[in-house]
């Protein structure tokens, strides 16, 4: 299959869009930045040429300056924060959580107020309220108790719940193969994802659609997958490439 046929489906979804006049929100989370490295250069120049805004989930207790250092160079950055050190604190039988009910909530809500005070000082004009739980899963207990550390928006993986305590804005297409190649995930796959993701927001306009990519563990079909996905939808007119800050604003 060459790189057009790969893409076709979605092209021809998006030409639908565009046929009856609606626009689909796109947006980028990627997960784990503590320091600048080759791959972080790769990914801010990879979105800053294609005019794409990106969420980068930043691990609090082991980033510094350096970082903000960089970042401050990017403007199209915001930072969120992932957790407090991303460690797992699950059992072995257990799916991996560092905000589950493992601990005592004020334990956990003690370490995310450390991490916010870490980023706001690190990143007074790039930061944006959120909370990115490391592997995307948190105690629902602690829900409405975020607000209290300045956190007035969730990120996780999936559909978005009706019911949930604290603003959310999801992601819904990882790029990555994490139980098998633990590389890139083939892009048939992923353009077929991303065209149901499509398909179900055509009638209701519902939640934006979250791409999450993990930039330090990318491999070229990855990186080729983040790529192409720009290539064919930044200048795409029903496509809308969309700040976190934006999408929880509206
Ligand atoms: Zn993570």
């Amino acid at each position: 299959m060459t790189v057009d046929e790969t893409w076709v489906p979605l092209r021809a979804e998006l030409d639908r869009w565009q046929a009856a006049g609606r626009t689909a929100r796109f947006w980028l989370r990627d997960d784990d930045a503590v320091e600048p490295t080759a791959p972080l250069d790769r990914l801010l120049d990879l979105t800053g040429k294609a005019g794409v805004p990106l969420t980068l989930a930043v691990i609090p207790a082991s980033t510094g300056e350096a970082l903000a250092a960089r970042l401050a160079s990017a403007p199209h950055v915001l930072v969120a924060l992932h957790g407090w050190a991303h460690t797992n604190h699950a059992g072995d039988d257990e799916k991996k959580q560092e905000l589950g009910a493992h601990r005592p909530p004020e334990l956990v809500l003690g370490e995310l107020r450390d991490g916010m005070g870490i980023l706001q000082r690190l990143y007074s004009q790039q930061l944006v309220s959120m909370l990115v739980p490391p592997w995307n899963r948190i105690n629902k207990a602690l829900l409405p108790l975020l607000s209290a550390l300045g956190l007035n928006a969730l990120s996780v993986y999936g559909r978005a719940r009706t019911d949930s305590p604290i603003a959310l804005l999801n992601t819904h297409v990882d790029v990555m193969n994490w139980h098998g190649t633990r590389g890139g995930r083939p892009h048939a796959e992923l353009v077929a994802e991303l065209v149901r993701e499509l398909q179900a927001r055509f009638e209701d306009h519902a939640e934006p659609i979250g791409i999450l990519t993990h930039h330090l563990v990318h491999d070229a079909t990855a990186w080729d997958f983040l790529s192409g996905l720009l290539d064919q939808t930044h200048s795409h007119p029903a496509v809308v490439w969309t700040s976190a800050a934006e999408l929880l604003s509206g």
